[in-house]
This record gives C-alpha cells, sequence and structure tokens, in this order.
C-alpha cells in the first residue's frame, strides 16, 4: 500500500477492536446489495445480509438496520423504469412493502421481528421528533426487535429530503449513540482508485489522520454519483469525528458482519476521533 494511505498500525487496530466490541450496531445496505440486474429484490443478497446481521444478534448486539432498494424494487415489481420525481417516488411505495415482506420473511427464519421505520429531513432536524425517533428506537431495541429505517421517498421532495441513507445512516448513528457504523457496498471498501477500473487500485486499510490524503485521491478517482463512495466516506467520516468507528466493506464478501466483530482487517476502518484533525 502506498505510504501516503497509511496509518499508525496500532491506531487502526484499536479501532477495528472498538467495532468488534461494538453493542450497538447500524448497518446501512444500498440498494445494489439487494436487487439483481433486473431490479428485483434478490432473495439471495437479502438472505445473506439478514444472515450476517443474525451473526451479530447471536452476539448479543443490538443491531438497527438502515436499507435502500424500495425504489429499485418498485422498478423491478412494476416493470418500469420512473422517469420522472413522483413516478420514483411512487415506484418506493411499492418497493418499500415489499421489501419489508422479504425482510420480515427472512428475519423469521431466526424468529426474529423487525420494525419499519421511514424518516424525512424533518424528523432529523427538529429536536422534539429526533426525540421522539429515538425513543421509538430504544423501545423497539429493548424488546428485541430489529428497526430497519429507509427515507420516505413517498413525501420526501427536494426541501425534506435527506438526500441518500448514507447520509441518514450517519445522522441516526450519531443522533442515538451507537457504537458503529457499518456500510455496506458493492465494492471491498476505500480504494487508493476507481477499483470497478483500475486493476492496480489498492484497499486503504485504515482512515484517520491521513484523512485529507485519501480524500483527494477520492475526488480524483471517482465520479461525485449519488450514493457513490464519496457520500459513503463523507458518513463515516462525520460517524468517526463523533467517536463513532465506521467500516466501508463489502456486501458480498462472506460472514462480513461476523468477521468485523471478530475485528478481522475486512473493509476500511475510519478511526473515531473526537474534534480537530491535525495532519
Ligand atoms: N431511499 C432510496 C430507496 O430506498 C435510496 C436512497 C439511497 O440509496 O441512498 O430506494
Amino acid at each position: 500500500m502506498s505510504k501516503t494511505t497509511e496509518i499508525e498500525p496500532e491506531e487502526a487496530e484499536k479501532a477495528r477492536q472498538l467495532a468488534a466490541d461494538a453493542e450497538r450496531v447500524i448497518v446501512k445496505a444500498g440498494t445494489n446489495s439487494l436487487t439483481d440486474d433486473e431490479s428485483n429484490l434478490d432473495d439471495g443478497k437479502l438472505d445473506k445480509l439478514v444472515d450476517d446481521i443474525a451473526d451479530l444478534l447471536e452476539r448479543d448486539k443490538d443491531v438497527i438496520l438502515v436499507s435502500s432498494g424500495s425504489i429499485g424494487a418498485g422498478v423491478g415489481r412494476i416493470g418500469y423504469t420512473g422517469e420522472t420525481v413522483e413516478e420514483s417516488q411512487a415506484l418506493s411505495t411499492v418497493g418499500q412493502s415489499h421489501l419489508m415482506r422479504r425482510y420480515t420473511e427472512s428475519f423469521e427464519r431466526y424468529d426474529q421481528k423487525v420494525a419499519q421505520l421511514l424518516l424525512t429531513q424533518h424528523d432529523l432536524e427538529n429536536p422534539e421528533r429526533f426525540t421522539n425517533l429515538r425513543n421509538t428506537i430504544e423501545t423497539l431495541l429493548e424488546w428485541d426487535v430489529v428497526p430497519i429505517i429507509n427515507e420516505n421517498d413517498a413525501v420526501a421532495t427536494e426541501e425534506i429530503q435527506i438526500g441518500d441513507n448514507d447520509m441518514l445512516s450517519s445522522s441516526v448513528a450519531i443522533g442515538i449513540d451507537v457504537d458503529l457504523l457499518v456500510t455496506l457496498t458493492d465494492v471491498g471498501g476505500v480504494y487508493t482508485g476507481n477499483p470497478k477500473e483500475d486493476p492496480e487500485a489498492e484497499r486503504i486499510d485504515a482512515v484517520g489522520r491521513n484523512y485529507d490524503k485519501v480524500q483527494a485521491i477520492i475526488d480524483e478517482s471517482s465520479s461525485s454519483q449519488f450514493g457513490g463512495i464519496q457520500t459513503k466516506v463523507q458518513g463515516a467520516r462525520d460517524a468517526s469525528e463523533h467517536g463513532i468507528p465506521a467500516i466501508i466493506a463489502r456486501s458480498t464478501e462472506d460472514d462480513i458482519l461476523e468477521k468485523i466483530a471478530a475485528a478481522k482487517p475486512v473493509g476500511t476502518v475510519f478511526v473515531p476521533i473526537n474534534g480537530v484533525i491535525d495532519d
């Protein structure tokens, strides 16, 4: 790995251990981690995600899932790619109920109950609404129910839009005091180039004081596409600045959450920091 993107190995190890010891974890899964090439919900992918979450639940951790896929699943269900915002919103309502049905069935395999929470920017910004949200989540976790969160796309027009679930998951992580944010995606973490185009690109093990250098690499190698690596890095960075370790990792890797809970060096870990980076 290039010297410019390294941080002290002890720092990275400590962050991995903190992540492994986390008692309360937010897992964020994107549309690609849940749907196939035709935009149908992929049962195999969804069950794999649920199996991975079950590994954390077996370790007595609390898990909150932030799941995208409502618009994607709606496209597969209706057989039409929306052309307008209104159509995407309508597709999300079709996909969201389908998504929740599949989550309910899949978690039933573990005799595990789930709950749906749909949020907008208002809910994150307004202290009273956020307190209500936090109380609901706390109650669900006390009852050992897995909260599944998505943006309320049916009503989230521009002024109340969160934007993407990378942002949503880090805001919730910060607001309800979780111990770890895991962002699952179709690449294995943050790379020194775009891994989809550049075979030489290497995975960066840990991000901390090297953040500016890593950010420069990302700016150069990736497009600022919605839901791309940039927003994932920003979300992980926000969480880590609030003292919460964050890991970006590949959703398709076997037992990915189990590996994280065993402090294995998978994905890219963001070292928790409180305060300003002095690099
Ligand atoms: N809320 C959108 C959906 O579930 C996606 C948001 C995102 O992918 O970040 O389809």
